[in-house]
């Protein structure tokens, strides 16, 4: 999955309206931000397969540290807890580590039974949703919709970055998805790698677009406005 993840960070927001978006799309694709680190310095590995899925041209051969049902169980409770120790926003903290585990929910709903259970051994999980392509089109449009959806209403912007930093991360998001579907099986495994890295730019471009955002029933948010209107 990969927008469908962005949705559910958007969403996210409506639960822990403190937590900048920036933390919860960290927090709901830790898992693919962790990935191509763990492939660069050779821990994990995949191989290219372009028929493999009607959606998808990876075989992940192994990916336990950042995939495995165990491990991703095990990051959301840290990340969780680093977000408790840090922010002391005890909503938040449950959303971040809520967000975390989502991320292995939706894989699994996608990918073949490639998603391990433990560190070791044969069992692994997936549904294959990506066998589908509109179905796969389907899941990834509507997360990503409802997501974009209640974060707009839930948000809007205090300047015109809080326009323009936020609608071109969606842009981009979702161009994205859309030339990822359409590039076919990428040339080798290191620029897969290198590819993913990108992910982290969200991050901070994320973090950027929602501070020139504010909630629109907060205190604050109405504060700002009469001011502004005064
Ligand atoms: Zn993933």
């Amino acid at each position: 999955m990969f927008i469908g993840h962005f949705g559910v960070a958007l969403a996210a927001k409506r639960l822990a309206p403190k937590t900048s978006l920036g933390t919860l799309i960290f927090a709901a694709d830790f898992l693919d931000l962790l990935w191509p680190v763990l492939l660069l310095l050779g821990a994990e590995h995949v191989r290219i397969a372009p028929q493999i899925m009607r959606m998808a041209t990876l075989d992940f051969v192994d990916y336990p540290i950042s995939h495995s049902l165990i491990m991703a169980l095990l990051w959301s409770v840290l990340i969780g807890a680093c977000y408790y120790a840090r922010r002391r926003y005890a909503p938040g903290a449950w959303v971040v580590g809520a967000a975390v585990f989502s991320h292995w929910v939706l894989d699994f709903v996608v990918h073949r039974p490639d998603l391990p259970l433990w560190l070791h051994g044969e069992i692994r999980m997936g549904l294959g949703l990506w066998n589908s392509a509109t179905g796969t089109v389907l899941a990834e449009v509507f997360c990503f919709g409802v997501g974009l959806w209640i974060y707009t209403n839930l948000t809007q912007p205090v300047d015109k970055t809080g326009v323009y930093a936020f609608w071109s991360l969606m842009l981009f998001m979702l161009l994205g998805w859309i030339s990822s579907i359409f590039a076919g099986a990428p040339p080798n495994t290191t620029s897969i790698a290198w590819g993913a890295m990108l992910l982290w730019l969200l991050i901070p471009w994320a973090w950027w677009a929602d501070q020139h955002r504010q909630l629109l029933k907060s205190p604050y948010g109405a504060v700002f406005i009469f001011s502004f209107t005064l």
